[in-house]
């Protein structure tokens, strides 16, 4: 069972200092939680105003994207050097990442090692579109893109695995917490084969799609699910507090 984590994925929404009022809103509804590790993911923007937000809380900072190279001529592109300091997290291969810019396994895998070696907890995103779940196809999917963007990262890495199917973000149709527990123990086999099975027991695998305060627990209550990322309902501090209260209660309360 890996640690509780819950993310929040802002996307490209709220001004540096709405996302500074939101952070600071987050921090005081979750200011009661214990055991769940907390991370907020503004645009890149916002990081320093977030990061300055959750200043002398247990809260994390993430990206929500970075380069895979060290600098140079990437117009737009912000790399790994420029976050150090102010993030600790980033989230890596979003779906809307490989939809909208054609990010491959090979690519997510270059960034977590840049990431890897920046310090930063790479969160690595994969999952199904409908097609390939309708074809049958989507553990053969998941195996793939996992293993393909692990390869190239050291033994005893630190990173977490988010288990988002495509169909499910951002339309109001999680999976059900069966669908959801099937393929994040299929992560967790695989993260035992390309590494071993400590590191996968000890692996903080998610489930993302959907997730809000009313399913938050069918998630959170599966075997191989230690937490929850979290897009639309981060945006609103009681919901987002709200499944960070449900990750608690039923991973930290089960595991002690
Ligand atoms: C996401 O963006 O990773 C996500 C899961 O979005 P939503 O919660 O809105 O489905």
């Amino acid at each position: 069972m890996g640690r509780p984590v819950v993310i929040g994925n802002w996307k490209m929404n709220a001004t540096i200092h709405q996302a500074g009022l939101l952070a600071s809103a987050i921090r005081n509804s979750v200011s009661d939680v214990n055991g769940v590790q907390v991370v907020l993911c503004p645009p890149f923007v916002s990081v320093q105003e977030v990061s300055n937000s959750l200043q002398g809380s247990g809260l994390k900072v993430g990206a929500q994207n970075m380069h895979h190279q060290e600098k140079g001529a990437f117009t737009g592109e912000v790399s790994a050097e420029m976050l150090k300091g102010l993030v600790t997290h980033v989230i890596l291969g979003h779906s809307e990442r490989r939809r909208d810019f054609n990010e491959t396994d090979d690519l997510v895998s270059l960034k977590a090692q840049m990431a890897l070696i920046a310090g930063f907890q790479p969160i690595i995103c994969v999952g199904e579109s409908l097609s390939e779940r309708q074809e049958g196809r989507a553990e053969e999917v998941i195996s793939t893109s996992i293993k393909s963007s692990l390869s190239g990262i050291g033994p005893g890495s630190d990173f977490v695995v988010a288990y988002e199917p495509v169909w499910a973000i951002g339309t109001g149709e999680a999976a059900t917490g069966s669908q959801a527990q099937d393929m994040c123990q299929l992560l967790r086999d695989c993260i035992a084969v390309v590494f071993d099975r400590e590191t996968a027991s000890r692996t903080s695998i998610l489930y993302g799609g959907s997730v809000g305060p009313d399913n938050a627990a069918e998630f959170v209550s599966m075997r191989d699910i230690d937490g929850a990322l979290v897009g639309g309902a981060s945006l609103d501090a009681e919901q987002f507090a709200s499944i960070v209260r449900t990750t608690a209660l039923e991973r930290v309360s089960s595991s002690v």
